[in-house]
């Protein structure tokens, strides 16, 4: 799969007061990628399209280059404290992400060229945590990984983490583009991550995104560039042959790490849940999908702001907690798993 270009950029005019705001407008005028101008980066207007449907896939490949304002990181708990701002949006058209709600009418991706600003700003969180540790997640919003061939933001932020005591980075990816990234002077301070799943989960659901090959093989070159790795398994999802898939995908992965130390192996696994909202939404954009989301089969759960999720039935969430951990113990005796149901 080849890195992602975008069809259309748009540039606020104040980037090009920045580094790399200048850097990226000569990069894609010297590519002859068409160039536009918009007032803010959270008002981007004019993205062609007749229908929709057409304007979201558009806007999917729009890369909108801006500055972050707001520079008050969101909280990322439990697994991070804050949200480190390099990037908003996907080009990614996984059907279940979660970004498809969160991002709602505003499904481009922007990239923000104030890197000093956010980095500054870091550094006062990192400071005021003292001499605890402080973790910041890089893919709350965006995969950054699938656009920093482009930027290489992610890249300048490891290596300012790399050079502090008391800060961590962490993101994940469904990208295989890190080849960049292995000779980053991280300093062990930034957690990789690699998204991964069965086959049928990948080739139904997860369009536009890296084959599992490639994620693997850039695992192992992250793992050999002694950057500490981990895995999400997410959505774990039961289709036909889920079994056999899921262990297949854990003997693979056990496979291609068999020669390489990975200390501190880390997993995150979270079975598929749903929401209403999420529903219509994917409904609306990927008409066609073969997302299950019967609510009549699942069990309902309260959650947060009063958005209810919908999770597999006990028995079933329970089948797959269990398969899914004694396969992981018997490839990976030594990771640390995270299980959510
Ligand atoms: S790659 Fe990640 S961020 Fe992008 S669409 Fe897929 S799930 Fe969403």
């Amino acid at each position: 799969m080849k890195p992602f270009v975008p069809q259309l950029v748009y540039f606020e005019p104040n980037a090009l007061e920045y580094p790399l705001g200048k850097e990226l407008w000569d990069k894609f005028n010297s590519m002859g990628l068409e160039i536009r101008k918009t007032t803010s980066h959270n008002q981007v207007r004019n993205i062609p399209g007749d229908t929709d449907l057409e304007k979201y896939r558009v806007a999917k490949s729009t890369l909108v280059v801006g500055i972050r304002k707001t520079l008050k990181f969101d909280s990322s708990k439990p697994s991070a404290e804050y949200a480190i701002p390099l990037a908003t949006g996907c080009m990614g058209h996984c059907h279940y992400c979660y970004l498809q709600t969160t991002l709602g009418s505003k499904p481009y991706i922007r990239t923000y060229v104030n890197l000093d600003d956010i980095f500054n700003q870091a550094e006062k969180y990192i400071k005021e945590r003292e001499p605890e540790i402080t973790r910041f997640e890089a893919a709350c919003t965006s995969d950054i990984v699938g656009i920093d061939h482009l930027t290489h933001s992610l890249k300048k932020t490891i290596e300012f983490i790399g050079k502090t005591q008391l800060g961590r980075l962490r993101f994940v990816t469904k990208y295989h583009h890190v080849d960049h990234l292995l000779n980053a002077e991280h300093n062990g301070n930034t957690r990789f991550r690699f998204s991964i799943n069965s086959k049928y989960v990948i080739k139904n659901f997860e369009a536009g995104t890296s084959p599992l090959e490639q994620r693997i093989l850039a695992a192992k070159k992250v793992a050999e560039a002694n950057y500490p790795l981990g895995f999400i398994i997410a959505p774990i999802y039961i289709h036909e042959n889920w079994k056999e898939e899921y262990s297949d995908l854990l003997l693979k992965l056990s496979e291609a790490l068999k020669h390489i130390e990975v200390p501190d192996l880390t997993f995150e696994l979270i079975q598929h849940r749903f929401t209403k909202p999420a529903k219509r939404v994917i409904q609306k954009r990927y008409p066609k999908s073969k997302l299950e989301m019967n609510e009549e089969q699942r069990k309902y759960k309260w959650g947060r702001y009063g958005i209810g999720k919908y999770v597999y039935l006990d028995d079933e969430a329970n089948e797959i907690k269990e398969i899914m951990m004694t396969r992981i113990e018997k490839f990976f005796p030594q990771a640390r798993i995270e299980y959510f149901t």
